[in-house]
């Protein structure tokens, strides 16, 4: 038995354990009877515990939005002091 999930238009998504390979495009909806969408998901992600997938997305959203940690007003980045090497180096004018 695999699991197949589906969504319907009016009540969301629900899963459906059907023998392998046996799973139509479209189901019966079990709460209001209209049709519903065979949806494509990744492999046991459909039941994963709600702490995983909070989990999951915070780390999905750290992609783009890191989280910056700092510790009261002062946490500001301190400026590293240039290597003595670089003063020898000419200057452009
Ligand atoms: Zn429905």
């Amino acid at each position: 038995m695999t699991t197949y999930e589906y969504s319907c238009a009016h009540c969301g998504r629900f899963v459906k354990r059907l023998p392998m390979g046996s799973a139509p495009s479209a189901l019966d909806c079990p709460a209001c009877g209209s049709r519903a969408g065979r949806v494509y998901s990744s492999p046991g992600l459909i039941r994963a515990p709600a702490r995983l997938t909070t989990l999951r997305e915070h780390e999905e959203r750290s992609r783009e939005e890191p989280e910056v940690i700092r510790r009261g007003s002062a946490a500001a980045p301190t400026a590293r002091p240039a290597h003595p090497a670089l003063a020898r180096l000419p200057r452009s004018r």
